[in-house]
This record gives C-alpha cells, sequence and structure tokens, in this order.
C-alpha cells in the first residue's frame, strides 16, 4: 500500500511538508462507491498525487515552504487541484520547496531538508525538490511541481524522472503562489513521458479565473510513434562546453549518437543570447517577486509578527516570516526597479528577454525540436552551493531560457553518473506540446 512504502521511505526522504491519508482515504472511498459509467470517465480515478507547496489547497495547509505562510488554510483550490480531482485524482500531500520557489536545491525550504532518494547526502534539486523526491522515492506515481526558470525539469533531472514545463499560459496559475508571474509555469513530475501527457491534459487549458490562461484547445493525446527518419534536432552551440560537467557531456553526446543512428538529423542551431540569459533571469524573476510579496504584511496572510505601531508591525513580520533567500530576491528586484535604475537593470533585462525569444523563433525555423542537457552538472551534495548563491543560480543556465521565451520543455531521464541520474532536455515551440511529447516519449 502506499502508505507503507511512505512509512518506509519519507523518514529519510522527507518529500513532503504535510501528508493526509485520512483525506486520501475519504477521497478513495467517495471514487469507490461512483457507478462503473462514472469511473470510467475519470481518467485518474484513484491516482495518488502530491502537490507542490505553493499551490492552495482548502483541504491541507499551503506554505509555500515559508514560515510567513506557516498553518495558513487558503479559502479557495488552485484551478489544478480542482481538475486534478474532478478527473479522479487522490491528493495525499504537500510536498516541499525553497521558500517561495526561489532555489534550485530545496535547502532553502523554511522547514527542513529534502533528499535524493539516490543518494540521501545529496539534494534532490529545486525548487520543486519535493514533488521530485516524492515520484523518485515511488511514494507517488505522480505530483505537481511549478517551473519559474527550471524548478520541475532541473529537480526531475536530479532524481531520475520526468518533468515537464508546458508554454507560459497553458496550465491556470490560479492558486498558484506567484513567484514571478510572466514565468511561473505548473507541471507534472511523472515516471514516465505518457504518464506527464496524461497529467497535462487533465490541468492544461483555458481559465477564466487567470488573466493570462491561452485560449488555444488543448489537443488529445495521441499514440502515433515519431518517425526520427524525418526530425530535425537542433543541437545548440552555446549549451555545449563552457560551465558543462564532462561526465555530462560524454552522455549527453551518446544520446546524440543514439538520435542520429536512429534516423534523426541533427542540426547545429545558436542561440547567441543564452549568455545573457542568467542575468537577464536574476533581473525579471526577482523584479515580479518582489512586487508579489508585497502581500505579505502581517495583516492578510499568516504569520504576524508583535510591533508598537503599524510600520514596525509590518518590518518585523517581513524579517522574521522571509528567509536569507527571499529577502535576497527583494533587494534585488526592488533595487532593479527602483527610479534611476530602471532603465540600467528592468528594462534592458526585458529588451535581452526578446532578444531570447527571438533566437528560438529563428531556430525553430530550421528544426522541429531543440535538445540540450538540463543540468550543467548532476545533483550536487547539502551545502556546497547554498553559501554561494551565484554557483546556485549558475546551474539553472540550461533551463531559465525557456521560461523566458515562454516555450514548452520536458527533461526525461538518460541514465546515470556514478549512480546519479542525468536528465536531457528537450524544448519545442509555444503550443507544440504534443509533438514535444511525442518525441521525448519516443526516445524514453
Ligand atoms: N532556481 C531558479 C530560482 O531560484 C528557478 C526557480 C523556479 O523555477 N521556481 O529562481
Amino acid at each position: 500500500a502506499i502508505s507503507d512504502r511512505i512509512e518506509d521511505v519519507e523518514p529519510q526522504v522527507q518529500a513532503f511538508l504535510h501528508i493526509d491519508l485520512e483525506y486520501a482515504k475519504a477521497q478513495a472511498k467517495r471514487i469507490d462507491q461512483l457507478p462503473a459509467h462514472e469511473l470510467e470517465r475519470l481518467p485518474l480515478a484513484g491516482v495518488p498525487i502530491a502537490i507542490k507547496d505553493n499551490m492552495t489547497t482548502t483541504a491541507m495547509p499551503t506554505t509555500a515552504g515559508s514560515k510567513i505562510l506557516e498553518g495558513f488554510m487558503a479559502p479557495y483550490n488552485a484551478t489544478v487541484v480542482n481538475r486534478l480531482e474532478a478527473a479522479g485524482a487522490i491528493i495525499i500531500g504537500k510536498t516541499n520547496l525553497d521558500e517561495f520557489a526561489m532555489g534550485s536545491s530545496t535547502e532553502h525550504s523554511a522547514y527542513h531538508v529534502t533528499r535524493n532518494p539516490w543518494d540521501l547526502e545529496r539534494v534532490p534539486g529545486g525548487s520543486s525538490g519535493g514533488s521530485a523526491a516524492a515520484v523518485a522515492a515511488q511514494m507517488v506515481p505522480a505530483a505537481l511541481g511549478s517551473d519559474t526558470g527550471g524548478s520541475i525539469r532541473q529537480p526531475a533531472s536530479y532524481c531520475g524522472v520526468t518533468g515537464f514545463k508546458p508554454t507560459y499560459g497553458r496550465v491556470s496559475r490560479y492558486g498558484l503562489i506567484a513567484f514571478a508571474s510572466s514565468l511561473d509555469q505548473i507541471g507534472p513530475l511523472t515516471r514516465s513521458v505518457d504518464d506527464a501527457w496524461l497529467l497535462y491534459q487533465v490541468i492544461a487549458g483555458h481559465d477564466p479565473f487567470d488573466a493570462t490562461s491561452l485560449t488555444q484547445p488543448v489537443e488529445p493525446r495521441t499514440a502515433e510513434p515519431v518517425q526520427w527518419n524525418q526530425l530535425r534536432i537542433g543541437i545548440p552551440k552555446e549549451y555545449d562546453g563552457e560551465g558543462l560537467d564532462p561526465r555530462v557531456q560524454e552522455r549527453y553526446h551518446q544520446v546524440l549518437s543514439t538520435l542520429e543512428a536512429q534516423g534523426a538529423k541533427l542540426i547545429e542551431i545558436s542561440l547567441p543570447h543564452t549568455h545573457y540569459a542568467i542575468a537577464t533571469y536574476y533581473l525579471v524573476a526577482p523584479a515580479e517577486a518582489s512586487s508579489n510579496l508585497s502581500r505579505f504584511d502581517g495583516v492578510r496572510y499568516g504569520y504576524r509578527a508583535q510591533g508598537n505601531d503599524l510600520l514596525e508591525m509590518y518590518e518585523r513580520t517581513r524579517a522574521e516570516g522571509f528567509g536569507p533567500e527571499v529577502i535576497r530576491r527583494i533587494l534585488l528586484g526592488t533595487h532593479a526597479l527602483s527610479a534611476g535604475y530602471y532603465d540600467a537593470y528592468y528594462l534592458k533585462a526585458q529588451k535581452v528577454r526578446t532578444l531570447i525569444r527571438q533566437d528560438f523563433e529563428t531556430a525553430f525555423g530550421q528544426v522541429d525540436v531543440i535538445l540540450t542537457p538540463t543540468t550543467p552538472d548532476i545533483a550536487f551534495k547539502f551545502g556546497e552551493k547554498s553559501q554561494d548563491p551565484l554557483q546556485m543560480y549558475l546551474s539553472d543556465v540550461f533551463t531559465v531560457t525557456a521560461n523566458l521565451a515562454g516555450i514548452p520543455g520536458i527533461s526525461t531521464p538518460a541514465g546515470l553518473i556514478s549512480g546519479i541520474p542525468v536528465g536531457i532536455q528537450w524544448l519545442g515551440p509555444a503550443l507544440q506540446e504534443n509533438r514535444l511529447l511525442q518525441i521525448a516519449r519516443g526516445f524514453e
């Protein structure tokens, strides 16, 4: 039973911030009692699913991994939660994350770290580290994560699972605690591409509660295989070299040879503005975060500190409620947005963002899909990067570009390096999720 598995491995892995098996059992009972003709229509009937704890649930607390939201009970479910439950899924718990999804290792959670099930000395990646670890440790077959700069794909790569970030706007952000609203996207973490596809079909599609939700219809899943000899795969030269762990590079090159042997055409492409991606992302994301996090004032949500007057209460609440990485982002973001610096930093970053998007548009004129390593390295050890924010930021170099461009990306497992998983990343044109998933599935 799922509860036995959780009992066995969760004490070591600590993927969850909250587990509610009573709630899960009640849901399972409700589904069991449905008449057969209704059950048949539920694509996820009885499937246990874990939700990253930055998506709201009325049945369980939502903390976003922050002390400032300790004990917070949301008044409504995120749209994705409603859609999963309507499809018969059983939400069993909320998974750990870097505070407000800011990080790449889950070490920035205000509660505890999550361990990589492949090696408990190593991080699971982040910020959706709890979701990736829960799937990798086989506590659940699927989980939801959120991806602002790689937070689904990077932990998927580190934990040897599949992680899919759809096109920006495909999945409703209603009920997702906002980090950087123009980059945030919810997606599944699963053990196979087909499972990710199935979950995606359930959660995607227009939602009037999210102003940036796309209205284009979500096409049904296909069983059709890929015709490798008709496929043009773009290999961006900027993703293959400096800063890339030679062992990851070797695996990546082996994958490329295999694809070539299957008949795919590999085409070298250039995404020339990749070099500026980290700098651009770490201006845009903190700028939006600084604005989004202003709502945590001790009045409307969660934690409140004592103060002699209103201002002191605000200041103490935020100083005590936010962890150091979140405070760093607020400082970076407010600086980039402040008068006198706005043009030099924020506006400049927005312009480079456009160039990055154009790089992809040009590339997709030549190729069907782009293949890159997901991360420049494999899962690192606890503490290795947490003292040096810049080192941590650099592990996002291959993932942030998809968020800046709004395009879909998926990380799938590509074998092991000394017993530690490594992933590859497939990127596709906006709204071409089905094509992308079909290709990624063909190779897994
Ligand atoms: N690691 C990146 C950051 O810290 C991405 C996080 C994310 O995608 N939520 O901002």
